[in-house]
């Protein structure tokens, strides 16, 4: 790379390299100590089983085996995902005496809202939920003209341990269950169709996965969840797979899983850096996969669904906002191929106690404009919700509770 005359020549314009250390991890004994990855979770304790968890051939073998007809488990999806109701009570066709089985084993409540916060006019709802065992995570709901999209968390925490990522210095609690996040998106389809975004009700339309946790490395019960989103009433809610994004660090034997799940959902690569050298340091899981292999994978899974793959590129002054690396970044998707991924450069939304901060309007204007200038579709990704830390990167329910719940009293309680 060093030899390409372009860069070489964009190089000696731009020379200036930040490489600040942030700040210790929360609970961390050493001033040096940085949070490490992992894979594993501390906790044990499994959320209650509840029908979303279940493929409908499933849900009837539970009521099967209690001695129940099957096909109330098909009345009771089409309730569920259909009418979006968890109450058996208002499940009015059910007979009474099927209920109390039907709250216990299939419809537990899994996800107790603990905060309702607005931001951007009220066409941003951030939602704070409560989980069985306490542990609580986040989502975000967002409206925009034409489409109503909810940021979901597949994790509680995250073991990915991004620097520049408020979800990353927590480390990871526990993956969620499937219904655990299908239950996010069920409260914020209600939410949405009632009118409580500044944007009108409005049918959820596009769900992300880029709140709390890396969602590969939650693999079984992300596509899980992927089928109840997808597959039609009464399996699931029958989105469209095109509106919903799985985004990842970059774990690259999932990704290749994920190409051949028959989904296609489109990816999301939070790639930040084109070089190892700083990507090492960026994302910490660049140690096992490199950005070589990360690009090979996310274009196998371009060619293997059609979806053109994000690339997502957190903009950080003088770190990683070089014009050099927006050439380098333009010649490692073109090598690979023309218009197969798009790149999402989103400012940073510096976290507490971070020195990082956003890119100059200048400098993100340079980096998009090299982009471009290599036949690259470059989009700049909006940072809603940055007031009530419900931006990209900003979740991190744990740390932040009690300056949220400080910050509460400003900020309109829905
Ligand atoms: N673990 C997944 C999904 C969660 S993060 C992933 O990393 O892709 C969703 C997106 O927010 C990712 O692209 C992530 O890199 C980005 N992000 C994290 N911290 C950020 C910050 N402080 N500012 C801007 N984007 C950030």
């Amino acid at each position: 790379m060093e030899t390409d005359p372009r860069i070489a020549a964009l190089k000696a314009k731009n020379l200036r390299q930040v490489r600040p250390t942030d700040e210790p991890p929360q609970g961390a004994t050493r001033p040096d100590a940085k949070p490490v990855i992992s894979f594993s979770q501390k906790r044990k304790g499994k959320p209650p089983a509840h029908l979303a968890d279940l493929s409908l051939a499933d849900r009837k073998n539970v009521l099967k085996e209690a001695g129940f007809p099957a096909f109330r488990a098909d009345q009771i999806s089409r309730h569920y995902f259909g009418a979006k109701l968890a109450d058996p009570e208002e499940m009015t066709d059910l007979p009474a005496g099927m209920r109390d089985f039907v709250a216990s084993e299939l419809c537990p409540s899994l996800i107790t809202s603990v905060a309702e916060l607005k931001a951007d006019g009220g066409s941003t709802i951030k939602q704070v939920w409560e989980l069985f065992d306490e542990v609580r995570v986040e989502s975000v709901l967002m409206g925009y003209p034409g489409r109503t999209t909810l940021c979901v968390s597949s994790q509680a925490g995250c073991g990915m341990a991004c620097p520049f990522c408020a979800t990353g210095q927590m480390g990871l609690t526990r993956n969620l269950s499937t219904a655990e996040i299908i239950e996010q998106v069920r409260h914020a389809m209600i939410l949405s169709e009632s009118g409580a975004l500044s944007t009108g009700p409005a049918r959820l339309s596009n769900v992300v996965f880029m709140g709390m946790g890396e969602p590969l490395v939650n693999y079984p019960a992300v596509v899980q969840s992927l089928k109840r989103l997808t597959d039609p009433a009464p399996e699931g809610f029958g989105m469209s797979a095109r509106g919903i994004t799985v985004s990842t660090v970059g774990l690259v034997p999932v990704i290749y899983k994920l190409a051949d799940l028959g989904i296609p959902v489109t990816l999301a690569v939070s790639l930040h850096a084109p070089d190892d050298e700083l990507r090492d340091e960026l994302i910490p899981v660049n140690s096992r996969w490199k950005v070589g292999e990360l690009l090979d994978a996310a274009y196998h899974y371009y060619s293997v669904t059609g979806r053109r793959v994000s690339i997502e590129y957190a903009l950080i002054k003088d770190m990683n906002d070089h014009t050099w690396r927006a050439q380098l970044l333009a010649d490692e998707l073109n090598r690979r191929g023309k218009g197969w991924a798009h790149v999402n450069p989103i400012p940073l939304n510096p976290t507490p106690g971070s020195i990082w901060t956003a890119s100059t309007k200048q400098q993100q204007d340079a980096f998009v404009r090299q982009l471009r200038e290599n036949g690259i579709t470059t989009t700049i990704r909006d940072t809603r919700g940055s007031d009530i830390d419900g931006a990209c990167g900003q979740l991190a329910t744990e740390v932040n509770n009690q300056k949220s719940a400080a910050r509460r009293a400003k900020i309109t309680n829905v």
